[in-house]
């Protein structure tokens, strides 16, 4: 049996099905922007392996630091114990945050750094004598995970309501923020936002959302205004700001974290993806001092998450060095020209028929199709062109590491649009 049988026959992929799963292709290296396959096709990465793999693959300073890690110490426990690696990632990582945030968990993937979010807004209010507040409010159109609080707070309509639920704890969801990041603000649409923080504050934790842009939620980029409005909701309804920068953050969006656009602080940050640069799976929950301190002054007085591989060295070490490496601050202007040649390129997909809006913003390339487009179609043909894109419903993005080349981008860009133009 070959590589590719074994795996359609015993191996789950995301989001795929076990009787009739769609093509995988078997990657045998990775280096800079460049992913080779078991049969020697190169392809140029328009994805970073999700919002990841921002400094490219196999990096020489990321490689090295997990090298002298490993024959440090790849491993120890974090309960009643520290090490640099963790001191020195949650140094960075408070330099790098607005002020106000003081105080880090170290979780094991982004789901999980939601699910310790929603655990401190919780606990934070239980703790203040209001367990009553427990519930969260989602703008519609969002994505946080795919565990369960996660998912309770993701859309009540594309995501993964209609399978749980029985299971999941019902919420509180927003209508989705209307207003496009380049337009003109809309306050009305904030009326509806209003209305829900009046009937539901006794209620609520927290808010929940994902600066400025939304994710695999749609992919929808909205107005700085919209988070700014939250932010001051929150404070006027007594209600804590989550903010999901799992995919925003890190320079992707433009500003170094998105909710940056608005010059808003959340009470909790929930950072991953691009943390440890696309080597190992490593996330944080960054929460201010008035919610730390809250959370322990009640019942039972201390926090209650430690997962095993908490603070894992290995993957702070890594982290350590992709953030020295944001903190050498290529990246605004990286992040500037990939907008420039991305808002240049692909707005010749408007013309198509097929298509029905081209949206850019920071190192985020989105085509939205008229109907959910053959993924597996789609993607034969963009591996023909040499590059690597995974499109979703109706929605084929790309978001490439911030190393890549005009030429590259531009190779990602010509695919786009051809593969699309053969499709209409
Ligand atoms: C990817 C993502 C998550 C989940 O992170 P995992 O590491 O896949 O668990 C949560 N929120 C947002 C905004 C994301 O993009």
């Amino acid at each position: 049996m070959n590589n590719i049988e074994f795996d359609r026959q015993h191996i789950w992929h995301p989001y795929t099905s076990a009787t009739n799963p769609l093509p995988c292709y078997e990657v045998a290296s990775a280096k800079g922007v460049t992913l080779t396959l078991a049969d020697g096709t190169e392809l140029i990465d328009g994805m970073s392996s999700w919002w990841a793999a921002v400094h490219g693959y196999n990096h020489p300073a990321l490689n090295s630091a997990a090298h002298q890690q490993i024959d440090t110490m790849s491993h120890v426990m974090f309960g009643g114990i520290t090490h640099q690696p963790a001191i020195d990632v949650s140094k960075q990582l408070l330099a790098m945050l607005p002020d106000g945030l003081d105080r880090v968990f170290l979780a094991d993937s982004g789901s999980v750094s939601v699910e310790v979010a929603i655990k401190m807004a919780v606990q934070y209010w239980a703790a203040q004598g209001q367990p009553n507040k427990h519930k969260l409010l989602s703008p519609r159109n969002g994505y946080h995970g795919d565990t369960f609080a996660a998912m309770s707070v993701c859309d009540p309509v594309n995501g993964m309501h209609s399978v749980f639920n029985q299971v999941l704890k019902p919420q509180i969801f927003a209508p989705s923020p209307q207003t496009r990041f380049e337009s003109t603000w809309n306050e009305d649409e904030m009326l509806p936002v209003i209305e829900l923080f009046e009937q539901h504050h006794h209620e609520l934790a927290a808010v929940i959302l994902e600066p400025v842009v939304q994710g695999a939620g749609g992919m929808r980029m909205y107005h700085k205004q919209y988070l700014k409005r939250m932010r001051q909701l929150c404070d006027e309804y007594n209600v804590l700001l989550i903010c999901d920068e799992i995919a925003t953050g890190f320079g992707r969006t433009g500003q170094l974290f998105g909710c940056n656009h608005a010059d808003v602080v959340p009470d909790i940050i929930c950072l991953g993806k691009a943390l440890t640069g696309g080597y190992l799976t490593m996330a944080a929950t960054v929460c201010s001092n008035d919610v730390a301190l809250g959370i322990c002054e009640g019942s039972p007085g201390v926090f209650m998450h430690g997962p095993t591989y908490m603070g894992n060295p290995l993957a702070c070490a890594v982290a350590n060095a992709s953030l020295t490496l944001i903190n050498q601050n290529h990246w605004p202007q990286q992040v500037v020209q990939i907008e420039t040649q991305l808002n240049a390129e692909l707005s010749e997909c408007r013309g198509l028929s097929i298509v029905k809006d081209v949206r850019v913003l920071g190192a985020i390339g989105v085509v939205e199709t008229q109907q959910a487009l053959d993924v597996a179609q789609l993607q034969k043909h963009f591996v023909k062109h040499g590059v690597w894109i995974r499109p979703f419903g109706k929605l084929v993005y790309i978001m490439p590491p911030y190393v890549i080349t005009p030429q590259q981008l531009s190779r990602l860009t010509y695919a786009i649009l051809h593969t699309l133009k053969h499709f209409s």
